[in-house]
């Protein structure tokens, strides 16, 4: 008897932890949600109340209207990517491709952003020949466009972002990506996966930051059955990594 007591009172801590974690998560939806419906609701009003008339005037509050539906739009599509990886219902299309070759597409597509803060994308060496992985493609540019992005967002002008790709064990590759950016409090660390959770919520949000990337990153990497590891020095720079499963 004592026993089985103890396995419920398992069970409704269980659900004690889980239902407060989907309360906090329904909160911060709404606080998400809410701050960039009330920038969209203002330029509405306010123009709705006269300043529709000067020619100039509409046009900047329509430009800043749309930022924050564009906004929304950014979260309600990050908020469906994590539902569907939560809920298991994301099929992988695992495929044979050059992981060399993805990596130097995402380098070409983020250069305007790097060089605005003026970063460097580049790899740790030269890679002659391919290195070939077997993974869903559309996923893993996604979890490498996260991590470089979050390389850039919290990175130093004038910085570097290094991606290395190495064959650790025979059926592993490794890929790393390292900045010499803010780097993350020892204290923070533990918590860097969480949906919607932010060192510096200010600062991430002034750069578009929903707080969902990583977590988003987590789940595609553990979704291939595979690792994601994190190490970082306060100041000094941070280092993402995550295994792939060799193609060879
Ligand atoms: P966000 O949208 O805020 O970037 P993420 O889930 O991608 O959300 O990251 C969560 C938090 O982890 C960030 O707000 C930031 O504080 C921290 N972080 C992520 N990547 C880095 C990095 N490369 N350097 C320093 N801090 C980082």
């Amino acid at each position: 008897v004592e026993n089985y007591v103890n396995v419920k009172k398992l069970e409704i801590e269980t659900l004690n932890v889980r239902e407060n974690y989907r309360k906090e998560f329904m909160g911060n939806i709404s606080h998400e949600l809410k701050t960039p419906l009330f920038t969209v609701q203002s330029y509405v009003l306010t123009l709705l109340d006269g300043a529709m008339k000067d020619k100039t005037v509409r046009k900047e509050y329509l430009r800043r209207a749309n930022k924050g539906v564009e906004r929304l739009i950014y979260i309600v599509k990050e908020l469906d990517m994590i539902s569907k990886l939560e809920v298991g219902g994301l099929v992988l299309n695992k495929e044979y491709f050059n992981i060399i070759a993805l990596v130097q597409s995402i380098f070409d597509l983020l250069e305007m952003k790097a060089a605005k803060k003026n970063i460097s994308l580049v790899f740790d060496k030269e890679y002659t020949e391919e290195i070939v992985v077997n993974a869903d493609r559309e996923r893993i540019e996604q979890v490498l466009t996260n991590l470089i992005v979050n390389s850039l967002k919290y990175g130093k002008q004038d910085g570097t972002t290094e991606v290395s790709i190495e064959n650790i064990v025979k059926s592993k590759v490794l890929v790393r990506v390292t900045d010499n950016g803010e780097g993350i409090l020892k204290e923070n660390m533990p918590r860097i996966f969480e949906r919607f959770y932010r060192v510096d919520k200010s600062g991430s949000r002034k750069e578009g930051g929903s707080g969902l990337g990583l977590s988003i990153v987590k789940h595609i990497v553990e979704a291939h059955n595979e690792k994601i590891y994190v190490e970082s020095q306060f100041g000094i720079g941070s280092e993402f990594s995550f295994t792939l499963e060799n193609g060879k």
